[in-house]
C-alpha cells in the first residue's frame, strides 16, 4: 500500500501546481493517458502496438524510462482513472463516449501491470482482463467426434495430422512465387473492399518478408494512412494463406481499421486518444475479429476457393484441380477453432507441459510439429492474446451478418464497427 500512497500524493500536487484548479479538460486527460500509455511502452515491448501522436510524447516517455517505477505507473493509472470517472458528461453524447473508451483501455492497462509485476493471472481472468471478453473453455474430448468425420475425409495410415500435413504440404507455395501470389491477393482483397469502404486517396502500405519472428504477420500502423506490413516466412505459406495476408493485415482488415480510425476520429474530430492502439485492450477483439471476418466478408460463399482455383494456384504453379477438395478439409477443420483456447489455457496455467501442449496442438489443429512449436512460440510471447482471433470473428461476424443477407447492409455495419470506438460489449448486446 505504501509504495502506491506516496505517487498517488506526488500525482495529485503536480496536477494543482500545473492545473490551477480548473477542471482538466478531455483533450488533457486524453494527452495524460498517451503519457501513461507511452511510459508503460518503455517497459513492456510490444506493449504499444501502434503511436502516431504528438511525437514530444513518445520523447518524454523514452526520456523518463528509468524514473518510472511499475508502482508509481499502476498509481499514475488509478488516478487518471479516477479523474476521468469524476468529469462530467452527460450519457449518450460523444465525450461520454471518449470517457467510457479511455476508462476500458486504462482498465486493461491496470491488468497488464499487475502482470508486468509478476502477478499470475489465471487464463480466463487475464483473457478478460486485458481483452474485455471471457473465453469459454470447452473439454477437448467435445472435439473428438469433429476429428472422426475428419478422418473419413482423409483415409490412410498413421496420425491423422501427419495425413492431413503432408495433403496440405502440396498446397505450399513455391518461395520463388511468394511475392507475386501475395502481391496478386492483397490486390483482390483492396480490390472487393474499396467499392464499399471508400479510403482517404492516400491511404497506402509497404509488405515485406522477414523470418524469426513470433507471429505469422503483423501490421505495424504509421499514421498518415499508411501501414507497414511484415510477412514471417519460418513456417511455408500454403495457399490459402495468401488470401488470408491480405484481407487480414490490410483490406478490409488491420490496415483498414486504422485508416478509418485516423480519419473519423483522430483527424475529424481530434480525438487523440485513438492515435495509440494498445495491444492488450478491448480494441484487440475488434482489431483481429474484424481483420479475420474480413475475408469472409470480401469474398462471400465459394468466393476465396474460386479465386484461389482459377488464380493464385496457377500462378503459384500448383494443381488447381485438388483445390476444392484442399478447401472442404479447410472448412471441416474450422470447428476445432475453440479447443486452442482450452490447449493454451493449460498451458499458460501450467496445467499441461510444454510437450503435453504440442501433442493437443498437433491432435486438435492438426499441425505439424514444426507449426505447433510456432504457436507455442506466439502464446510464450503474447499469452491469452490468442482468443482475439476465433472469438473476435465470433463476435464481430455475428454482429455484422445480424444486418440479414444483403450483403451491402453487412458491409455498412462493418464499416460502423471499424470508425467507431467499438467495444466488445457493444456486439454482444
Ligand atoms: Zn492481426
Amino acid at each position: 500500500m505504501r509504495a502506491l500512497l506516496a505517487p498517488v500524493a506526488a500525482l495529485a500536487l503536480a496536477s494543482c501546481a500545473t492545473t490551477s484548479r480548473t477542471p482538466p479538460t478531455l483533450d488533457q486527460l486524453a494527452r495524460d493517458y498517451l503519457a501513461v500509455q507511452l511510459a508503460i511502452g518503455e517497459k513492456d515491448p510490444g506493449y504499444v502496438d501502434a503511436y502516431y501522436g504528438p511525437p514530444e510524447l513518445a520523447e518524454q516517455a523514452a526520456a523518463q524510462d528509468d524514473d518510472m517505477s511499475l508502482p508509481y505507473l499502476q498509481a499514475r493509472v488509478i488516478a487518471l482513472d479516477a479523474t476521468l470517472s469524476a468529469i462530467p458528461v452527460d450519457p449518450g453524447t460523444r465525450e461520454a463516449g471518449r470517457v467510457r473508451y479511455l476508462r476500458a483501455m486504462l482498465s486493461s492497462a491496470k491488468v497488464r501491470l499487475r502482470m508486468l509485476r509478476g502477478e499470475s493471472i489465471p487464463f480466463q481472468d487475464e483473457a478478460e482482463g486485458l481483452f474485455g471478453v471471457r473465453p469459454e473453455l470447452v473439454d477437448l474430448a467435445t472435439f473428438d467426434p469433429i476429428l472422426a468425420e475428419i478422418e473419413e475425409l482423409v483415409p490412410g495410415e498413421g496420425p491423422l495430422h501427419e495425413r492431413i500435413n503432408a495433403y496440405r504440404d502440396r498446397f505450399i507455395i513455391p518461395e520463388d512465387r511468394l511475392d507475386a501470389v501475395i502481391d496478386a491477393a492483397v490486390a483482390e482483397c483492396r480490390r472487393r473492399t474499396v467499392p464499399h469502404i471508400p479510403l482517404p486517396e492516400s491511404e497506402s502500405f509497404a509488405l515485406s518478408l522477414v523470418s524469426d519472428k513470433p507471429w505469422g504477420g503483423y501490421n505495424y500502423y504509421q499514421g498518415d494512412y499508411h501501414s507497414v506490413i511484415e510477412i514471417n516466412t519460418d513456417v511455408p505459406a500454403r495457399i490459402d494463406r495468401a488470401l488470408d495476408i491480405g484481407c487480414h493485415e490490410a483490406y478490409p482488415g488491420h490496415h483498414v481499421y486504422s485508416t478509418l480510425i485516423e480519419r473519423d476520429r483522430v483527424n475529424a474530430l481530434g480525438e487523440i486518444e485513438f492515435t495509440l492502439l494498445p495491444l492488450y485492450s478491448p480494441r484487440a477483439i475488434i482489431s483481429e475479429g474484424s481483420a479475420d471476418y474480413g475475408l469472409e466478408l470480401a469474398f462471400p460463399g465459394d468466393a476465396t476457393m474460386i479465386y484461389e482455383r482459377d488464380v493464385l494456384a496457377p500462378l503459384a504453379g500448383i494443381d488447381a484441380s485438388e483445390i476444392a477438395n484442399y478447401y472442404a478439409l479447410r472448412e471441416a477443420t474450422e470447428a476445432l477453432g475453440p479447443a486452442y483456447h482450452t490447449i493454451a489455457a493449460a498451458y499458460l496455467d501450467r496445467t499441461a507441459t510444454r510437450e503435453e501442449t504440442i501433442a493437443n496442438i498437433m491432435r486438435y489443429r492438426l499441425s505439424s510439429r514444426e507449426r505447433a512449436e510456432q504457436g507455442l512460440e506466439f502464446l510464450d510471447t503474447y499469452r491469452s492474446y490468442v482468443i482475439n482471433y476465433d472469438l473476435g470473428r465470433e463476435i464481430v461476424g455475428t454482429f455484422v451478418e445480424g444486418a440479414g443477407e444483403d450483403m451491402e447492409a453487412r458491409w455498412r455495419r462493418f464499416i460502423g464497427v471499424l470508425s467507431n470506438p467499438t467495444l466488445p460489449e457493444d456486439l454482444l448486446r
